[in-house]
């Protein structure tokens, strides 16, 4: 087992700066996920700690080891990517067994891991086909099988699960769970599917245009992001932003003018946001925190007209214009009898106001 460290990490190739400075500790036994939009470097990352690409600048430790150097064959990793790279005229025994031969691994330690992985995998009825026999499933759970029987320090998966289609990717994540659990391999695993990275991690980076925006835990990551990038990037649907002044009420309490009505501020929050009094600053609710309100005089309350409906199944999100032409998400029970055409009532609910800054997007609460 080993931790992995990141540290000042740099990848250019020619003009295009893939990773930009990316400082990441990746702790011992952790499933780290990496997520963010294409392009944004995460493959980059994970070729740069194979050793599939050499960095620029910075360091990478694996243990405590500088491996900045090593051939990808000398550090103690094993990689799992997207496509599988299964060899096509070898079995699914042989496909697992290969890298193991290449380290010249004794023939009973072969054996016994090899039946090992395939009985965790549950693919032991498989050992003796070749790939193109196999369903896209069966051939990720062999591709996992190889990293597995090398037992290494540390996993690399390149969204490991993007070829199956959703019923079965939803079923091989929990599997990867499970696995994970089992074996405790320090795992670095990128995507760019929110989901599965919220699903999957206990430690979430989140990239964008080569640098990590934020670091943690999954769910204090969502509950409070650092900038409006992440905040817009977890969660589905989006978090709503809305626009507006911050001004003094009459009663001296401090709101946001969001032109036709206006945001009163909770008390906990003015502290923070009164010295921007006559400024701009963005609201931010995620959706699942707008609910319909009887009441059309409380505060706090935005009055709009539903203009889709979208039931999700297990939520119904609707998609309201406010008066100020504003389109605001909100999510809620299916139950509920909405059409498009209502006249609705929307709520914020108090306690999940997030408050960023309109330069530079940073959260201010
Ligand atoms: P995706 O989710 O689409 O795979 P990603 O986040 O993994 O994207 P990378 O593949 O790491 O992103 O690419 C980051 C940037 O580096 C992109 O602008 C990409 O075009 C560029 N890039 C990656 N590999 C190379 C290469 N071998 N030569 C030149 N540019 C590259």
């Amino acid at each position: 087992m080993a931790n992995v460290d990141l540290n000042d990490l740099v990848k250019k190739f020619d003009d295009v700066t893939a990773v930009d400075g990316i400082s990441l500790e990746i702790p011992d036994e952790s499933f780290t996920v990496l997520v963010g939009p294409s392009g944004c470097g995460k493959t980059t990352t994970l070729r740069l700690i194979a050793g599939l690409e050499r960095a620029t600048d910075g360091e990478i430790r694996i243990g405590e080891t500088m491996v900045n150097d090593s051939r990808a064959y000398e550090r103690d990793i094993a990689m799992v990517f997207q496509n599988y790279a299964l060899y096509p005229h070898k079995t699914v025994q042989e496909n697992m067994r290969f890298g193991l031969e290449q380290h010249d691994t004794e023939e009973d330690v072969i054996q016994e891991r090899v039946e090992d992985a395939a009985e965790l995998l549950q693919i032991q009825e498989l050992l003796d086909r070749r790939p193109a026999e196999l369903s896209g499933g069966q051939q990720q759970r062999v591709a996992l099988g190889r990293a597995i029987v090398r037992d290494p320090a540390v996993f690399l998966m390149d969204e490991p699960l993007s070829n199956l289609d959703a019923k079965l990717r939803v079923q091989m994540r929990a599997e990867l769970n499970k696995l994970h659990e089992k074996l405790s391999t320090t795992t670095v695993y990128v995507t760019h599917d929110q989901v599965e990275a919220m699903t999957l991690a206990d430690q979430i980076a989140v990239m964008d245009d080569g640098q990590i925006q934020q670091v943690g835990a999954p769910t204090r990551v969502y509950r409070n992001p650092r900038n409006m990038f992440v905040a817009g990037f977890l969660g589905s649907p989006s978090m709503n932003f809305i626009e507006g002044n911050l001004e003094e009420a009459k009663t001296g309490n401090l709101q946001m003018d969001l032109g036709a009505h206006t945001h009163n501020i909770p008390d906990e929050y003015a502290d923070r946001l009164r010295d921007r009094l006559g400024e701009e600053v963005i609201l931010g609710i995620r959706p699942e925190n707008v609910s319909l309100s009887e009441s059309g005089v409380a505060a706090n309350v935005h009055p709009g007209v539903v203009s889709v409906v979208e039931p999700q199944g297990e939520k119904t999100v609707l998609e309201v214009e406010l008066e100020t032409g504003q389109t605001i998400k909100a999510a809620i029970a299916p139950d509920m009898a909405v059409e498009t055409g209502d006249e609705v009532n929307l709520r914020f609910d108090r306690d999940s106001l997030h408050y960023f800054d309109p330069e530079s997007g940073t959260s201010i609460i």
